[in-house]
């Protein structure tokens, strides 16, 4: 009955809504408050209709956002008065796929507490591997299209029993709406696979998984996003195994221990660092070791930090309950550079010839996500490789993207697309020149196409014609716009932090194809969405070998002495020349002199490779980024100082004098950590000293930081604080990674806001 007293409303809300227990959230919330109507999910957002009591109908409005689910993001709710329906009761209405808009596809969630107390009571969920609820559980991984029901999940062939649904059912359940929503008797299952047997029991698993870690085998489990192989972290035959079947020389293996209190042996944990331990994303966090920690070499690779990371799946909590599993190896089932294994029959076959027992259950991966990883930097946290628990959130641009592909770079891929106002970047795809990698991405564009309901209307990409993110689309008949890789980069930090207005830009990285045709990397400008110019630049130096000179940083530092020094250098047995065969050195200079493959860069990557050289910590990089890793890894022993090299600032910066300072101090025999400390220190210097000079000449006091040499915390940390006390407004990097990772992001808003100009002249 209508009267002055009562009120009908529609609702509707956008936002990261589905998959996070929302419509439930709804049905409790309108129950409490005695209104009638229905909710449902509609591919762009959830709409409700609510009839009742006015008082109640506000209060219930208010509530919404004031009570919603913690994992969910209301972006925005719009009521509008509706027609009085008399409905009888409230209730969740099929969902409706009507829209082409965007919706929020919630990350995959670490199990919630109330999960784990689950499967430890006796009940059908006992020592269950895949129990979830509406707050937990795979989602992005299962999702094969929208909107987010049972039937577009890859849980579509398990029939619920008869408890399940009844949960499935049960508006006051926890697992109201669960689409996973499972148990042992009807959801999936694990077998494991040794050469001797198959089990499916769960507790005959646990026991022989048990036993194969801590006699010093290898497992492979399937986990939510793709394969893992685990072994003994104590034992040093395992580990060195896992490292050569994984043709992984020394790059660290990151390591899930039981709990909090077992990192805190090892490692130490500041309280940013713990929340991001805990948090339902479950990343992996790049922490320090405490110094006398026993955890071996072998697993950190003799750096000073060590990639933690807590369980995260019903299955794993069981294993690690164990105490003498309190730690494990556990590192993405691949081999080098290939993307993570998802699929069961070719886990088998790559796997099991030399794990000793393979771990696979009968759901597929839809899309495959790798371990995130994150590290906080000057108290927050900062994102490294952005997938699992992340990827594919959204990030809100504050102009319309819609219909823009950005291809992303080469070695650390990952695309977006944009629609409405919203970035969606992928999940870490990887380094295209892999075939296996390339699939993927190529799997991957179709598969977000076909979720977010998209088409290309203009592709944005890397200024680079021979970057494969450029060259895959030479065919696509639609409008293209190259982009300039560290005006993306600088762009990318601009649009994750809402800053839309001009900025002094600090763009290092390790490679980027710059205007001139040069290698850049080192790079200062002012610049905007749109247009970017370029004030300064670190002083080009041969990159001797091209590609050999980042895999090889000798070659840097050559090359870096050479051009400060002259022939001089090799005059002053410096003791890491003498690591290098003389006729390598000789074979080097002669390329230089006759510009054989040795194209210019400003590279600030190549210096800190270079730097590292010099200081005999790493000749010949083994993975990536491990040069400037063991360059800042070794500052650890020294106090404080803002001690730095002399540096030009021109229109080239120009560090000849620091690197003839720097030799300098190597035949002084100072600390190889005192001259880490000082060369940092002399980029900080170069950034807050040209900051200054290009802020009083332009009066611009926003100052963002962007590109791969970012990562480095001691740089980052400096660098922010400097630029704040001088009065700048400092962006930094925290949802996307400052590397190639995030460089899609910044493509896609250049493109948008060219479009926006009708500048779509500069297509090429
Ligand atoms: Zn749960
Ligand atoms: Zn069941
Ligand atoms: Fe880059």
């Amino acid at each position: 009955m209508i009267t002055a007293e009562t009120k009908t409303l529609d609702i509707k809300i956008q936002g990261r809504i589905q998959g996070v227990g929302f419509r439930p959230f709804i049905y409790r919330l309108a129950s409490d408050h005695n209104l009638h109507g229905w909710v449902n999910n509609q591919t762009s957002h959830v709409k409700i209709h609510v009839e009742g009591m006015k008082k109640n109908v506000d209060s219930f409005v208010k509530n919404i956002t004031a009570k919603a689910p913690a994992i969910s993001v209301i972006d925005y709710l719009i009521t509008s008065d509706s027609k009085f329906e008399a409905y009888k009761n409230f209730s969740i209405i099929k969902s409706i796929d009507s829209s082409n808009a965007v919706t929020e596809i919630s990350p995959d969630l670490a199990v919630c507490d109330d999960c784990l107390k689950d499967i430890k009571a006796m009940s059908r969920r006992n020592s269950y591997s895949f129990t979830n609820c509406t707050n937990c559980g795979p989602r992005f991984s299962i999702i094969k299209d929208l909107p987010y029901d049972r039937p577009k999940t890859t849980m579509k062939d398990f029939n619920m029993c008869p408890e399940c649904l009844e949960e499935y059912k049960s508006p006051m359940n926890r697992r109201f709406h669960a689409q996973p929503n499972s148990c042992s008797h009807c959801g999936p299952v694990y077998t494991m696979t040794t050469p001797k047997e198959k089990l499916t029991d769960i507790k005959s698993i646990l026991t022989e998984c048990t036993k194969i870690i801590l006699s010093g085998g290898i497992v492979a489990i399937k986990g939510i996003g793709g394969f893992h192989l685990a072994c003994d972290p104590f034992n040093s035959k395992a580990v060195a195994k896992l490292r050569a079947v994984k043709n992984r020389d020394k790059k660290p293996f990151a390591v899930m221990f039981s709990s909090v209190k077992e990192i805190y042996k090892y490692a130490e944990v500041s309280k940013t660092e713990e929340e991001s331990l805990k948090s339902v994303r479950a990343p992996i966090v790049i922490l320090k070791i405490r110094p006398g920690s026993t955890i071996s070499s072998g697993i950190t690779s003799s750096l000073n930090t060590i990639g933690c990371f807590l369980p995260y799946t019903p299955f794993h909590y069981m294993l690690m309950e164990n105490p003498d599993i309190s730690a494990m190896v556990l590192t993405s089932g691949n081999i080098s550079s290939e993307p993570i294994e998802i699929d069961n029959d070719s886990a088998l076959n790559r796997f099991s010839g030399f794990c000793d027992a393979v771990l696979t259950y009968n759901r597929d991966i839809q899309n495959r996500t790798d371990d995130s990883v994150v590290r906080t930097i000057n108290g927050k946290e900062r994102i490294l490789r952005r997938s699992r628990g992340y990827a594919p959130e959204s990030i809100t641009t504050g102009t319309n993207v819609e219909g823009i592909l950005a291809t992303g770079s080469e070695l650390k891929t990952c695309f977006c697309i944009g629609k409405e106002n919203k970035a969606v970047l992928s999940q870490h795809i990887g380094d295209l020149k892999n075939f296996e990698t390339l699939e993927f991405y190529r799997e991957s564009l179709d598969r977000y196409y076909n979720l977010y309901r998209f088409t290309p209307s203009l592709i944005a990409h890397d200024l680079h014609p021979d970057y494969i993110s450029t060259s895959y689309f030479d065919n696509y008949s639609v409008p293209k716009i190259a982009i300039q890789h560290h005006h993306a980069h600088i762009a990318s930090c601009m649009a994750e932090n809402g800053v839309s207005n001009d900025v002094i830009g600090f763009s290092f990285d390790g490679t980027g194809l710059g205007d001139d045709g040069h290698i850049w990397g080192g790079e200062i400008f002012t610049c905007n969405f749109v247009n970017y110019k370029r004030h300064f630049h670190f002083k080009y130096i041969p990159l001797p070998g091209g590609d050999k000179a980042a895999a090889e940083p000798w070659r840097m530092a050559v090359s870096a002495l050479y051009s400060a020094t002259g022939r001089e250098f090799l005059e002053m047995n410096l003791p890491f020349l003498r690591e290098i065969p003389g006729t390598d050195i000789e074979i080097l200079l002669d390329i230089i002199d006759k510009k054989i493959n040795s194209p210019l860069t400003s590279s600030v990557g190549r210096l800190f490779d270079a730097v590292s050289a010099m200081l005999g910590l790493c000749l010949y990089s083994s993975f990536d980024a491990e040069a400037p890793m063991r360059l800042e890894a070794v500052i650890d022993d020294v106090p404080e100082t803002n001690e730095h090299y002399p540096f030009q600032i021109e229109k080239e910066i120009s560090l000849d004098s620091s690197f003839r300072a720097i030799i300098k101090d190597i035949i002084g025999g100072t600390a190889a950590a005192v001259i880490s400390t000082k060369f940092h220190n002399t980029i900080v210097e170069i950034i807050c000293s040209s900051a200054d000079l290009l802020r009083e000449e332009t009066g611009i006091n926003k100052a963002a930081l962007s590109g791969g040499v970012f990562m480095n915390g001691y740089l980052l940390k400096k660098t922010e604080t400097r630029l704040k006390k001088m009065g700048f407004e400092a962006f930094t990097h925290s949802k996307v990674p400052s590397n190639d990772g995030g460089l899609a992001l910044g493509q896609l808003v250049i493109a948008a806001h060219r479009r926006n100009q009708g500048r779509s002249n500069v297509c090429v």
